[in-house]
């Protein structure tokens, strides 16, 4: 048995409690002991860790991310790439995002579902170094033309066809995804006008449902409006993303059904727009409106006990994987979020969007050994997420995928 002994740290447990003083014993891939010092006769042979007065908290958990996009900090794509060499790009983001402190990431759609569902498969086996992945489908969008296609053309010139998507999350489920991603509304920053226009029936919807508890897959809505947010809510789909435009009566539902649903805000992407000087937003693109939207929605939807997850889109190459945490820094700026509350989404609520809620996102015995050492205290500041050159430590089940050699210590005589 491989065990760590982690000591002279303070422990945010990811729950948004402050942090503590603690030392953690880790035994294979699980959290075996946190305590204020671990008994002699458990640290008898454990490598020892000294976190030097950091923060040990939960490997972070991105809940909308595109690693089929293929960008990251270190690479940038052209989206043109030959079918392989974007399986390789799926692989690549993932080391990235693990490099990054993502230990956790719930897919936000890959045109690619097989090559995402094999890269999960090599990141869970440990042959390729990424981050524990729920695997998505394509971006299913009205008339299901083909995984990239992105036109929005809404539902009020052509024929309801349920067919069409059953057909879908029925192929989809075939070849082993987690998630299927359904697209309710376009999206103005790649279509012009387009992110209040549906794009699927409420018979569509429904079958999509049906079927996917039929086939056992989670259902993930892109839903900008109020009236697709709400929809998504009806037919209980599992994860909300955007929720830009949501009224009243799309904030109730939502509350109503927090046991049951997540939501990604999303702010990354929006920054990304307003920050892009190359390509300034453009009116149709409803930028503006959609920050201005967002940072009413959120804080009223985190207020109401509704369980938020970063995840801001990150994949394209003006919002490149590798600035996912940057999305913690906006839940604080731009939501009013504690850094501790921000954390908990990636942390606590990321645990559940990964359906581990019972074994990850959290320090406590018996979890996963998912863990972050950071140095300075990001309860305090939140931005120190955004450089992983304060990250001495980086876990993931159990094993290190970084540690800084001067937190290397001798390990505990055998004995005691
Ligand atoms: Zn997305």
């Amino acid at each position: 048995m491989t065990s760590y002994l982690i000591v002279n740290a303070r422990v945010f447990d990811g729950s948004g409690t402050p942090a503590v003083p603690a030392e953690v014993l880790v035994e294979d891939n699980r959290i075996a002991v946190v305590a204020e010092r671990v008994p002699d006769e458990r640290r008898a042979g454990a490598e020892v860790v000294d976190g030097g007065g950091a923060v040990l908290m939960p490997g972070l958990v991105d809940g909308h991310a595109h690693l089929g996009f293929g960008s990251t900090v270190e690479h940038t794509s052209n989206r043109r790439e030959p079918e392989e060499e974007k399986s390789l790009l799926i692989a690549h983001c993932g080391r990235v995002m693990l490099d990054h402190g993502f230990t956790s990431c719930y897919s936000g759609g890959n045109r690619m579902p097989q090559a995402e569902a094999s890269a999960r498969k090599a990141f869970a086996e440990g042959w390729l170094p990424g981050p524990r992945l729920r695997s998505a489908s394509w971006e299913g969008s009205a008339g299901m033309v083909s995984p990239g296609h992105y036109d929005f053309p809404g539902i009020d010139n052509r024929e309801s066809d349920p067919q069409s998507i059953r057909d879908f999350v029925n192929a989809m489920a075939d070849l082993g995804v987690d998630i299927v991603k359904v697209s309710l509304t376009g999206e103005s920053a790649v279509v012009a006008g387009t992110s209040r226009v549906m794009q699927f029936t409420e018979e569509e919807v429904a079958v999509a449902a049906e079927t996917a508890r039929e086939r056992g897959v989670w259902l993930t809505a892109h839903a900008h409006s109020a009236e697709a947010v709400t929809m998504a809510v009806r037919h209980g789909i599992r994860a909300v993303y955007h929720a830009t435009f949501a009224d009243d009566e799309a904030i109730e539902a939502l509350t109503e059904a927090r046991d049951r649903v997540f939501v990604a805000p999303t702010p990354g992407i929006i920054w990304a727009h307003l920050n892009d000087q190359e390509h300034p937003a453009t009116e149709g693109m409803e930028t503006q409106a959609t920050f201005e939207s967002i940072c009413r929605v959120a804080p009223e939807l985190y207020k109401r006990g509704v369980r938020l997850v970063i995840g801001g889109d990150y994949g394209f190459a003006l919002n490149p994987i590798g600035r996912n945490a940057r999305d913690l820094r906006l839940f604080v700026e731009w939501f009013g979020l504690s850094p501790a509350e921000a954390l908990r989404c990636a942390h606590e609520f990321g645990g559940q969007i990964m359906d581990m809620g019972d074994e990850l996102g959290l320090v406590r015995e018996g979890y996963l050994a998912d863990l972050l050492l950071v140095d300075g205290d990001p309860t305090q500041d939140i931005s120190l997420m955004e450089d992983p050159a304060n990250f001495s430590l980086i876990m993931k089940d159990g094993q290190i995928h970084k540690l800084d050699p001067d937190r290397r210590r001798d390990r505990v005589a055998a004995g005691g």
